[in-house]
């Protein structure tokens, strides 16, 4: 194999080491900082050098609820740079920034045919890891990318003048916009929606860029004076104000065409379905755990509301999302505007605490093996 590359700034390293730092998943509510090995990469596949890795909501639900056998190294929003390129690979050489897919759909089964890539069984299961249980692998200094990502677009090259942290938001980007699209705006409906986290800010400035009018509602200023930095400036203070009561005052006492519920959690499923029009749109975005709840079942039948739930990215609309993170980033879509904290690997633990107890402060929490690269 020629001799390693990487761009001066991330300092050139004559060989990888045979251990590196990760934030090991021991059970539930337990992460641990650990020397464990880099892993090894077979034919066809990738050794990446992690820049920066975006901490998600999902790795949140998965690291409280243990829902997932422990140990495992989570972590999957992470650009980084390709450090050893597996035999048979060549689109790929030492030294290309890049953004890793954990996982990518087959294209052809049954779920892929309808349209449905997040059930496909292949797109089920994860294809990068850091060792362990292949899970993301993210919260490390280096991932194995495995043949089939390496394959299959799982793998995208990052333009120059990207930054790392713009690029770690693809996966997300691509999750909120194959949200909105199964809404089916128009440049006349009105749009709520509940949450101005990083995914509810993203939605509503996804949803804005349809045309349609959006209404965004959150308990904290700070997250809608972010929001108005990416054109959004019909806030609701979901502290103060009545947000059902608003969003009819602002429709001629009908309700929102659609809904985006962005927040965890059952509690405001109601609000969403009562902000809703007659024949209006409801998407649960981040009802990521089964559970009971109850609705008013007039609601659906005799008001007929649309109730619609959206998970995880589609390879489909890839190319879109290419465009909307990168030639968007050039004409001002930052997502970076969006990151609150950025922690070092070896504080991982308090990057997982922070983006496990909101506040009025915290939006996306970035974790980076060397703090300050991520940007660049
Ligand atoms: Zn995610
Ligand atoms: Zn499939």
């Amino acid at each position: 194999m020629a001799t390693q590359t990487t761009p001066a700034e991330l300092g050139s390293e004559p060989q990888i080491p045979a251990t590196m730092r990760a934030a090991v998943y021991r059970g539930v509510n337990d992460i641990r900082i650990e020397t464990v090995p880099v892993p090894a990469i077979g034919p066809g596949e990738l050794l990446v050098k992690i820049v920066t890795c975006g901490v998600c909501g999902t790795d949140l639900k998965k690291i409280h609820t243990g829902s997932h056998s422990a140990p495992r190294i989570f972590g999957h929003e992470m650009a980084g740079v390709v450090v050893r390129v597996g035999h048979g690979v060549h689109n790929f050489t030492l030294g290309d920034r890049v953004v890793v897919h954990h996982h990518v759909p087959c294209g052809h089964c049954y779920y892929c045919r309808k349209q449905m890539p997040a059930q496909c069984a292949v797109y089920k299961k994860v294809g990068s890891t850091a060792g362990l249980e292949p899970s993301g692998g993210g919260f490390a200094e280096f991932i194995r990318v495995m043949d089939w990502i390496v394959a299959s677009r799982g793998v995208v090259h990052i333009p120059d003048e990207i930054p790392f942290e713009q690029a770690a938001f693809l996966e997300p980007l691509n999750t909120v916009l194959k949200g909105v699209k199964m809404l089916h705006l128009a440049a006349d409906d009105t749009v709520l929606v509940i949450g101005q986290g990083p995914i509810g800010l993203m939605h509503a400035a996804l949803a804005n860029r349809t045309g349609a009018r959006v209404l965004t509602s959150d308990l904290y200023p700070e997250r809608h004076a972010i929001a108005a930095k990416f054109g959004l400036h019909h806030s609701i203070d979901a502290a103060k104000e009545n947000v059902v009561e608003r969003v009819r005052k602002a429709t001629e006492g009908r309700g929102a065409d659609a809904v985006i519920l962005a927040v965890g959690g059952n509690a405001l499923i109601k609000t969403a379905i009562d902000a809703a029009r007659p024949g209006g749109k409801v998407m649960l975005f981040a009802q990521t755990q089964h559970s009971e709840a109850t609705f008013d079942p007039g609601a659906v039948c005799m008001d007929e509301k649309t109730l619609l739930g959206s998970y995880s990215s589609s390879f489909e609309i890839l190319d879109e999302v290419l465009d909307l993170a990168f030639a968007g980033y050039r004409s001002g879509f930052d997502l970076t505007q969006l990151i609150s904290h950025r922690f070092a690997l070896e504080d991982a633990v308090a990057a997982i605490e922070v983006a496990s107890t909101p506040k009025a402060d915290s939006m996306k929490i970035m974790i980076e093996p060397v703090l300050g690269l991520g940007a660049k």
